[in-house]
Parts: structure tokens; sequence; C-alpha cells
């Protein structure tokens, strides 16, 4: 330190590395590059030798006694000498700005060399070209930035000499020529001179314009930093980066790659080599990185050099862009090692990145033709032959002939090829339309809205954006992105691992809201639970009657008369009694909420070319056809007009319960109602309900344990749900519905035609139907949970539409004072996670804040 300030220019500071903080100084003098070196020596770990000139001095290096100085500091730093040549040393410059900055001056490798000394360096190296190619780029960059030789002309010799060693001859030769002065064999003047290029560059308006780009004020500063390059054998000497983690596993284990020679700027050309073929420094660059993690706690990357196998470090950081399974487990591993505390490693780990490692993911490595973009409508990724019908998907798929179902969109009838198909694409359709609710119910990556793409079933073509396909041909789906890309690309499968249950059981322990699943079979309903549901908060009773059980619901609903639709019934309440018996069967003794039918009836009826339909059924269709079937005759309004169809659900469904509990097996029954608006719709399928368990008592003996609640899913349902509350235990908002009802946007459209505009034009900052409205929607979340509460406070308050499995609006939901959040089975742990997020992220008094926030006009409340 005494000879960094003193000796041999009083005036002006050169620091060492390690020695910033000691002299009290930040960023805005030792840049970030200072600042690195100085945490990084403090920390113990091996380093280039260097220096700094701080950025307020930079400019002093342009004085050739200075530039003395501080190559006679940097050679007692680095015990070694420029031109010496049993232990050589080249000078390297490189400038840092206070902040993280783009278009900072490039570095300069190659000070210290002429003509005299080079032949000794060229054999110590042992490939001459190596040390020719660097001290060549430094001549150049001297030579245009501090000598005025035209960079015309330096191009021309630069093209004309692709030999290094006669592109540095003819470089000198033209500094001589046309250049300021020659170029010098002293290295302090060179010093000097590679300060004076930098500043310059850093000044023109191209570095004007870089900092205006990143809105950096035009003044902003530079450090300048000198560091010792040590010369060694090529074979044995080298520079590269690496990161702490492999991407794959996540294990702890130095990842990253190596090139062998002297780095002679900032991006090297080729691929390199393996960091685990480092010829010697393996062990120091592995320790080095155990401790970088332990600092930042969080995977650290290192750029390193390596010279005769000896290790120094260039650079470290937290690794922006950890794989996910690096995240999940670095956590996992800081936690054993009482670095890190528990709530913070559950915040360390973001929901997206769980979701990364519960889902297939494409390998792409750039460069993939893209067919179409739509909309991310459920995650994974496949690939597969483009497969046009339902009943193709469902016989290639026994053929063992990976297929992607391409429709314009999906109904009822093509849930075997849906679920036959490895993934969905849709040219219509948004995130909660039929296709994008049952791929994510199923697991099926789908790509909903790709209105570009075109599909021709007749001809079989399918083409986007100038590229024409064939059916049969290959495509590749990546359903968390929404791209869709022609031919095949390489799957990554899935990766949870011991470590991800970890993460997820401290998670458990942080959130408040419980966290159910939207299943509506046995296997979805296993599946959830094996994914940590607590319950399942929405089975909707229609998806039980899809593919071949349709026709079971189509005849409820086409029934003319009482007979017709009495033995529609009976035969709908056989049918579910199997279903709901195995459910429960998966469910156990945790809650089962089951959605009495909700058929929207455009689903349902049969459609013109529909194989099996007669002159009957067609205009029996056409007559109950609706101009707006969502605003239609469904929900309980079905069960208005078809009144014994709730009664026959629930008595099927208390039948199985019965059956179950006979076994030991005995789930908390919740019985829900859709699409009420009206509380006397409500009062009315309870009353039905109520006396369904009436006759089953009588009967069987057995009082069924069972909870009445409903959906709240229209904006009136939720002014009103102090009203519901006197009829229901429980409230859950079909937050899906309650978004088309609020914005009067139909989910099955708006998104493919509509809301890209609107976010694109700022009118909306993304799909209300994937991120809850909380001005609007969350709003009157917030006034019906008031409401209800209010009027019935042990009431039991949840959210089961598409938003429950969505991080951002969980953390809008958490301070709502809900009691749980459903969503799809592939979705709960991402749930589990972000609703322990956003617990952790509220403070404690936060709740009554947003809620009262979103409440107004204040009239509403
Ligand atoms: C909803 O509307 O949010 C909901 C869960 O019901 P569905 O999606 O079945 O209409
Ligand atoms: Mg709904």
């Amino acid at each position: 330190m005494s000879t960094a300030s003193s000796a041999p220019f009083p005036g002006v500071p050169l620091i060492p590395y390690g020695h910033g903080h000691v002299r009290g100084l930040d960023a805005a003098e030792l840049g970030t590059h200072g600042m690195e070196m100085d945490s990084l020596v403090r920390l113990g770990l091996p380093t280039v030798p260097g220096l700094t000139i701080p950025a307020s001095r930079a400019g002093d290096l342009t004085d050739t006694a200075v530039a003395r100085g501080a190559v006679e500091l940097l050679s007692a730093l680095a015990s070694r000498r420029v031109g010496q040549s049993e232990r050589p040393m080249l000078i390297r410059l490189v400038a840092s700005a206070p902040v993280p900055a783009a278009g900072l001056p490039p570095m300069v490798a190659g000070l210290g060399l002429c003509l005299d000394t080079a032949p000794a360096l060229c054999a110590a190296i042992g490939r001459a070209e190596v040390l020719y190619e660097t001290w060549s780029a430094t001549v150049r960059s001297i030579a245009e930035g501090a000598l005025g030789v035209p960079a015309d002309d330096i191009d021309g010799v630069v093209l004309d000499n692709p030999d290094p060693a006669k592109r540095l001859h003819a470089l000198l030769e033209m500094c001589e020529r046309l250049g300021s002065r020659p170029y010098p064999d002293d290295p302090a003047e060179q010093v000097a001179l590679a300060a004076t290029a930098k500043l310059a560059r850093w000044r023109s308006p191209r570095g004007r314009r870089a900092r205006a780009a990143q809105s950096l004020p035009a003044d902003t500063p530079i450090a300048l930093h000198l560091q010792a390059l040590l010369i060694g054998p090529w074979a044995r000497s080298g520079h590269g980066s690496a990161t702490s983690r492999d991407p794959d596993s996540g294990a702890f284990a130095p990842s990253g790659v190596f090139h062998r020679g002297v780095r002679r700027n900032e991006s090297p050309s080729g691929p390199g080599e393996p960091v685990t073929r480092l010829p010697g420094g393996a062990d120091l660059l592995r320790a080095a990185l155990a401790t970088l993690e332990h600092h930042f706690n969080a995977v650290a990357h290192v750029g390193f050099e390596l010279r005769d196998g000896e290790l120094a470090l260039l650079s470290a950081a937290p690794y922006d862009h950890p794989s996910p399974a690096a995240a999940v487990r670095l956590a996992v591993d800081l936690v054993a090692a009482d670095t890190m505390d528990r709530a913070t490693a559950v915040l360390s780990v973001a929901p997206q990145q769980v979701q990364a490692l519960l889902h297939p993911q494409l390998r792409l490595r750039g460069g993939e033709p893209l067919l179409v973009r739509g909309l991310a409508a459920s995650p994974g990724a496949a690939s597969g032959r483009i497969t046009l019908s339902s009943g193709d998907a469902v016989e290639r798929a026994a053929d063992g002939v990976p297929a992607i179902l391409v429709m314009t969109e999906t109904t009822p009838a093509d849930v075997p090829g849906l679920l036959a198909a490895d993934a969905v694409v849709t040219t219509g359709g948004g995130l909660a339309s039929h296709a994008a609710v049952v791929a994510r119910g199923a697991g099926r990556p789908a790509v909903c809205g790709a209105s570009a793409l075109r599909v021709d079933p007749v001809t079989g073509r399918v083409g986007a954006d100038g590229q024409e396909l064939r059916e049969g041909d290959v495509i590749s789906v990546d359903g968390r992105t929404g791209e869709v890309y022609a031919g095949a690309v390489q799957v990554r499968p899935a990766a949870p691992s011991a470590e991800l249950d970890v993460l997820l059981g401290w998670a458990d322990d942080h959130r408040r809201l419980g966290v159910r699943a939207n299943a509506d079979t046995a296997a979805d309903a296993a599946s959830a639970v094996r994914l940590g549901a607590e319950g399942i908060g929405l089975c909707r009773t229609e998806h039980q009657f899809l593919g071949a059980r349709l026709p079971l619901v189509r005849r409820v609903i086409m029934a003319e008369d009482a007979d017709d639709e009495r033995e529609a019934l009976v035969a709908l309440a056989d049918a579910q009694r199997e279903d709901f018996r195995d459910l429960l069967r998966a469910v156990g003794d945790r809650p089962l909420t089951v959605r009495l039918l909700d058929a929207p009836m455009h689903e349902f009826l049969p459609h013109d070319g529909d194989g099996d339909d007669d002159d009957w059924q067609a205009a029996r269709a056409a007559a109950l056809r609706e101009a707006n079937p969502m605003l239609g005759v469904r929900g309980v309004r079905l069960a208005v007009v078809r009144p014994g169809l709730y009664p026959a659900q629930v008595g099927a469904l208390f039948a199985a319960w019965i059956d179950v509990a006979a076994e030991g097996v005995r789930p908390a029954l919740e019985v829900m109602i859709p699409l009420v608006s009206i509380p006397r719709e409500l009062a009315l399928a309870a009353t039905d309900v109520a006396a369904v368990a009436t006759d089953v008592a009588r009967r069987t003996g057995v009082d069924i344990p069972y909870r009445i609640g409903t959906m709240v899913e229209t904006p009136r349902a939720a002014l009103l749900a102090g009203q519901l509350a006197a009829h229901a235990e429980f409230l859950s908002f079909g937050t899906n519905d309650l978004t088309q009802l609020t914005y009067g946007f139909s989910r099955d459209d708006v998104e493919s035609r509509l809301l890209a505009t609107y976010v694109e034009r700022g009118l909306l900052p993304s799909s209300p139907f994937a991120e809850l409205d909380g001005e609007g929607v969350g709003a009157l979340l917030a006034i019906a949970i008031r409401r209800a509460r209010a009027a019935r406070p042990d009431i039991t308050i949840g959210v089961c539409g598409e938003h429950g499995g969505d991080p951002a609006s969980i953390a809008l939901l958490e301070p709502l004072g809900l009691d749980y959040i459903s969503c799809s089975p592939r979705r709960v742990p991402v749930a589990r996670l972000a609703a322990a997020q956003a617990r952790l992220n509220a403070a404690a008094t936060q709740g009554e804040d947003a809620m009262a926030s979103m409440i107004s006009p204040e009239g509403l409340s």
C-alpha cells in the first residue's frame, strides 16, 4: 500500500487490487472491475496482479512519467519484469465504469512487447503466432486511437496480411509512415498511448451514443486498470470462464470453457475446451468457486487465466441466469452449509424455474425455423407429426408415433385426440379456451391463438409466414413460450429432483394460502396429490363426459320430454358414480370440491358434420343453439331448466362416497354450484342437494358429511357475496369467467384477436386471463371477500380460475385473505412456491392495505 500511494508520484494514486477499501474508495473511483478485484483479494482468492488508476485521475496515465511509475509498481506486485526472459510479463490495460456498462473501450493486452524481446517471449510461449496476434491487435488499437493513423488504412493492412507476424510488421511500418510518431518500444510510453486511446474512445461520439442508449450520464467517468499478464507455455496456459454448477444436474461442479494461449480480447473465437481439461489449476478453480458461492449466496461465475498451471481470477460475479436445476440445488446446499436460511432459500428460486424443472423443454440451439408464435397456453414441449384431427391423433398414438394435434379450436369431442397427442396447437382460442384448459389439466403442452397459422384439413396443408408444411411433417412445440418450430427439436425431459421436494417443503412451512388442484379424473387427482396438492379445489364434472361419454350429457341437454330426461339422467348418474368412486379414492381423506355440471351448451351440441347426427338431432341442436353460449344456459341455469340434473349428479356422488367410506376413505365433500348470479339460484340448488342428502340418509342410514358452496364467477355474484354466504359454507372465485364478464372480453376469442394489440399499444400490461387484473377483478374479489366474511365469518374462500397457478396473480391474491388457491396439477409446485414467496414478501400489515387500495370508490366497500 505504501508503494501504491506515494512513490514516485505523490499526487497520483495507484491502487493495487485489494487496497481500494483501505483508501475508502468506492465504485465511483474504482469502477466495477476495481471493486470486484478488491473483494476477490479480500476473500483471499488468487487474482491477476494489478492496480487501478481511479476514475477521477484516469487521465494522468496518459503522462509517460506516471505510466512508468505504474509499470514499476506492477512489476513489484507481480515479481516479474517486462522484457525479462526467465519470468516474462506483459501488461494489459482494462477500463471499467462505476456501474456495469456496455460500450466500454476494449482491453489492450499486448503492452510491453518490442522487436528485441519478442523472440524470447515466443520461445517461452512456444507458439509465435499467438503472441503476434495479441501484439498486432495492440498496435492496431494504439495506431488508430492515439497515433492518428486512418482507420481505412489500418483495415487495408489487416485484410492484406492474414499472417499475424507480417501484419504486425506492416502495422509498425504504417505507424512510422502515417502516425503522429512511431510505435514506441518503451513499455511506459506504450501504456500512456494505450490510456490515451481508451479515453479518446470513451469520449468519442460513439461512446456517448452508447451511454445515452443505456441512460448513463454523458460524463460518466472510467477507471483504468493495469494488469500483469504472466507468460507461460501455450499448452499449460490459457484463459476462460466458469460457473460453479453443472447446468443439467445443478450439482456443484465447475462448468465452462477455456482457450489456450494469451487472452487477446473479451470474446475469444472458437468453442474452446471444457474446464474439466484444465492443465493444472482445477482444484484452485473449484475452491474459488465454492468460496464465491458462499460469498454471493448465488451461483458464481468467474473469468480466469492460467499461466503455467497457475490460476488467477480476472472477474467474479453472481451468475444472472443459473439453470433451474442449479438454482434449486444451490439453495438447498447453502442451507445445509448454514450459509442461507430457509426463507431466503425459498425466495431465491423463481417460480418459473420450478415450472421449467417440472416440464420437458426444447433444447434450442439458435437458428431453428420458427413457424408461428401463439399464446403459451400450457407449459412443456414436444416434437411430433402434424395431425389435423382428433381421430388421427388417437391412431398415430396407438402406432407409437408422436402426434401434434393442430386445429382451429377444440371441443369436448376432440378430447381423446387431445389426450393422445403429445401437444396441441390451435389457431383460435385463448388461455381460458377449451384446448388450453384441457391441455393444462392433462399436462400436455399447448400453444393457442396462433392466428398466423393457416390450417386446411381438406388438403392437409399447414402454413405460416411463407412456410408450407403438410400433415405428417414434424413440428416442435414450446408451450412455455408459445413458439412452434418447423422440424424436430430435441426435447430435454422434465427433471424434478429430491432437492426440489426439500425446497417445496420449506415453501409449505412459509405459506399461508392452501394449495389445491383442479382435477377431473382419478389419474389427475393422484398426480396432483403427488405434486403436493392438499385437496381438489375444482372437479369440473362436465369433463367426465368428454369423448365417448359426450352423448350422455348431450342426451340430457337435448331431452324433449320428462321421460327422455329421466332416462338420460339415469345413464349419466350411473357413469358418474363409477368416476366419482375412483376420484374419491385418489383424493383420500382430503377435501374434494365437486362442481356440478357447467356445460356451455355449444360444447356439447352436435356440430354440422358430426357423423352421428340425424335429422331430429340436427333440428333439435339448431333450436337450442345460442348466440352467446358463454352467457347462455350454462351452470346453475341449466339445472333450473333441467331440475333433475343436479339431484342426479349429487345422488351419484353421495352413493360413491358411501362406497369408498365402506373402504375406510372419507374425503371431505364439497358440492359447488356454478355460474350463480342470483342468490335464489343458489338457495334452490342447495335445497335440491339437501333433499338428496336427506333421501340418502333415509335409505342408507348414512349422513353424508358434505358442505355446500358456490362459485363466484359473475360480477353480480361478487357484489352479492354477502347474500350468497347465507346459503354457502364456501365460495370459490372462478376468475376465468369473472375476468370475461368484468371486461366483457370473450375468453375464447379475445386473446388471439385483440389482446396482443392491446398489450402492444400499452392499453393493457398483459392478458388479464393470464395475470389477474388487480384493479378491476381484484377489486371485485376484495369486496366479495369482505362482504362474505361479514355475513359468515367462518366461510372458506378460494380461487379456482387459472390465476390460481400464476405466480404474479398469487402475489396479488395473498393479501386478500383467501384460504386457498386451486390450479391445474402440474402448476401445484409452482403455486406452493409462489404462495410462500408472496407471504414472505408481504409485510404483516400489507394485507389490509392491499384490500383497501383495491376497493375504490369508497362506497363499494
Ligand atoms: C372459472 O371460470 O374461473 C372456472 C374455474 O370455471 P371454468 O373455467 O370451468 O369456466
Ligand atoms: Mg367458470
